[in-house]
């Protein structure tokens, strides 16, 4: 690596470092450390994924940085740092946010996603390190380093849209999971997980952009040849939030275990929206999953689904299969 990465990478592990003191040692830190126990992290999972907290301060980092004799025009470069409007000096990127280091492929700290801990609108949740010469958004996947090993030994990966909902699975037993920063996934992300597992298991919100987000996954990933299964969680619940409710086990029994096949999930997607005691609705409904199964080979999923489509519809098999011999 070039000296550039070397020191952007020191300086992001120095910050990890800081912000984890902060967080454990500190009385400013207490705040962020009641509200991290309240929502049921341990200790061990503050430790294992070296979560800390910022200071509510502009130049706490940046005074650190300085005496360790870095370069604040370089620790910009490395989205720690902001220039101020005058140009006179930098300050600190975060501030006042609960700290989770995001790491490469090989757990070097590379950026970091900072959570605010207020509920109210007026500030963003989460605040991410801008894309650097370290951090590309469209590679990393959250926790892939901790994971790769278990998702070789089971052939599974899980995918998550929300990195604490991979914290949650892990605390929960399921340590073959990774997570997207934000809600697109990238052809480098499907390449790199198909290369150590078979099959992925696509675990998103349970709210509508939930829903869109595993019906775009997973089409992306059955492009990719990639055995795709749908994990769905109910009302609008996100697998951290599931996990709260029901448990750890109901979470590794009843969700991960018991995933949808694609046209399962394609079922339930296109009646989500849907009353099926409306003839509009009905039609509609089997339009979209025989669109679908028409873009399928197999035939004996296309005899399988029209015969479902006619038990849940009162439809005939033979009209049905007559629609989706037009549309083939
Ligand atoms: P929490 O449980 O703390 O509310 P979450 O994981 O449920 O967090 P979501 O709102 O479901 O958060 O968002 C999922 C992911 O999308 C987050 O992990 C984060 O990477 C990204 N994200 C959400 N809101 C923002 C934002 N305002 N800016 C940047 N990224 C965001
Ligand atoms: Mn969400
Ligand atoms: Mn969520
Ligand atoms: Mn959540």
């Amino acid at each position: 690596p070039n000296n550039e990465f070397k020191h952007m990478v020191e300086a992001h592990t120095l910050a990890a470092n800081f912000y984890s003191h902060l967080l454990l040692n500190t009385v400013e830190g207490e705040e962020a450390l009641q509200y991290l126990e309240k929502r049921g992290f341990s200790r061990e999972s503050i430790e294992k994924y070296r979560i800390g907290w910022s200071l509510n301060d502009y130049s706490a980092l940046s005074d650190l940085l300085k005496r360790k004799r870095f370069e604040l025009r370089e620790m910009e470069q490395a989205g720690l740092c902001i220039m101020k409007d005058d140009g006179t000096g930098y300050f600190d990127r975060f501030r006042g946010r609960i700290m989770f280091p995001l790491c490469d492929d090989l757990g070097n700290v590379v950026a970091f996603s900072g959570r605010t801990l207020s509920s109210g609108k007026q500030e963003a949740k989460y605040l991410n390190s801008p894309e650097t010469p370290i951090f590309e958004k469209g590679q990393l996947l959250y926790n892939f380093h901790n994971a790769r090993l278990n998702v070789r030994k089971t052939g599974k990966v899980i995918l998550f849209e929300g990195f604490m909902d991979t914290i949650s699975a892990d605390r929960a037993g399921v340590q073959n999971s990774v997570a997207v920063m934000g809600t697109s996934l990238s052809e480098t992300h499907l390449i790199k997980l198909k290369r150590i597992a078979k099959e992925i298991i696509i675990c998103c919100d349970g709210d509508d952009a939930g829903w869109e987000a595993s019906k775009r996954f997973a089409s992306m990933a059955l492009k990719k040849g990639m055995e795709v299964r749908i994990a769905l969680l109910p009302g609008r619940m996100d697998p951290d939030d599931y996990i709260a409710e029901y448990g750890e086990e109901a979470f590794r029994e009843k969700i991960i275990a018991n995933p949808h096949s694609y046209m399962s999930f394609i079922m339930s997607y296109a009646k989500r929206s849907k009353n099926l005691s409306y003839e509009n609705d009905v039609l509609q409904y089997i339009h979209e999953v025989l669109e679908e199964l028409a873009s399928r080979s197999s035939p004996i999923e296309r005899d399988l689904y029209i015969h479902q489509l006619s038990t849940e519809t009162g439809i005939t098999v033979e009209a049905i299969h007559q629609q989706f011999m037009k549309m083939v």
